[in-house]
């Protein structure tokens, strides 16, 4: 692991801690008095980590989508077409997420495509 990696995972590492306390506070808060049985606990725990799965993914995939280049070779005829971003929703394992993602229309083969590294290149 290099220094870089090493810092964000110890920046990670301090913001989930501080997501934790206060997702365990909220969770006290909807629970209300008495104590808790421990299902209560994990379930209420389990949403929040699919919640942060969500905006992982939906992150993530705007970076991937932001950083391609602009344009892409169409698969069939090779020719560079024009890559635009769209926004869909897709059904992960942790439930509905808004993902963009990056789509080249081939004018000369009248066909959409989603661009691939293999697809790059001028
Ligand atoms: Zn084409």
């Amino acid at each position: 692991m290099d220094a870089k990696q090493a810092a964000l995972e110890a920046e990670l590492a301090e913001h989930l801690q501080r997501a934790a306390e206060v997702a365990s506070r909220l969770q006290k808060l909807e629970q209300g008095r008495g104590t808790p049985h421990y299902d209560q606990i994990e379930s209420a725990a389990h949403e929040v980590g699919q919640r942060l799965s969500r905006m992982v993914q939906r992150t993530r995939a705007g970076d991937v989508a932001i950083e391609h280049p602009g344009e892409a070779k169409c698969p069939d005829c090779r020719r560079s077409c024009p890559v635009e971003t769209e926004t869909r929703q897709v059904t992960s394992t942790d439930g509905p997420v808004d993902v963009t993602e990056t789509r080249a229309y081939c004018t000369c083969c009248r066909r959409s495509f989603f661009p691939s590294a293999e697809s790059l290149g001028s």
